[in-house]
């Protein structure tokens, strides 16, 4: 039972080379591909015995973990492409570049939802408590969905913010924060109340 292993974008595909050119069983043909190992190794092979199905099992070890490492390669190589292709077309599409000086709005969480207590994480809010702020930003860095940015004047902490989160003006940028503290304010007094 050879074992023929192929990459089709980064998954491994196991192919039975003798089950793929077995005569046909009532007209159809034998599956001959597994997305595993397992399901490979499983299979009722064509006019194979259990021992030597044993045998090319051990055989097939090594080759395995060497494609194995191959596919994750592949994988890691394909995920490096698309990103970078992905962030490519960001950076040619952004709004704003870095050191562009914005009005944003972003929040602080002051209070999450665990805490450490000796080793563990316990809940202790069912909502976290946040502190919104509006205030004058500088662009450090683009980012495949925002950007990073600092308040002004500041090299940290560095906040996530997006498109959606910058504003033409301060005063707007103020008036969007308060509306923001309002409705999250809102949000979890009706959790609450409908806890
Ligand atoms: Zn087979």
């Amino acid at each position: 039972m050879g074992v023929g292993i192929s990459i089709q974008g980064g998954e491994m595909i196991f192919t039975c080379e003798r089950c793929k050119i077995a005569p046909l069983k009532n007209g159809f043909r034998r599956p001959y591909q597994w997305k595993t190992e397992t399901g490979f190794n499983n299979h009722k092979c064509y006019t194979v015995t259990q021992e030597k199905r044993d045998k090319t099992r051990a055989a097939n070890k090594d080759l395995v973990a060497q494609k194995r490492a191959e596919a994750a390669q592949a994988a890691e190589e394909r995920r490096r492409i698309e990103y970078e292709a992905a962030m490519k077309v960001r950076v040619e599409t952004a709004k704003h570049r870095p050191g562009d000086f914005v009005y944003a709005v972003f929040y602080r969480v002051t209070k999450g939802t665990h805490e450490q207590r000796y080793n563990r994480l316990v809940r202790v809010r069912y909502e976290e408590e946040r502190s919104y702020q509006a205030c004058e930003m500088v662009i450090t860095e683009i980012t495949l969905h925002g950007y990073l940015a600092c308040p002004k004047g500041m090299t940290f902490p560095s906040q996530k913010i997006s498109d959606a989160d910058i504003f033409p003006s301060m005063p707007e940028a103020v008036t969007a924060f308060q509306k923001r503290a309002a409705q999250y304010k809102e949000h979890c007094e009706r959790a609450d109340f409908c806890r």
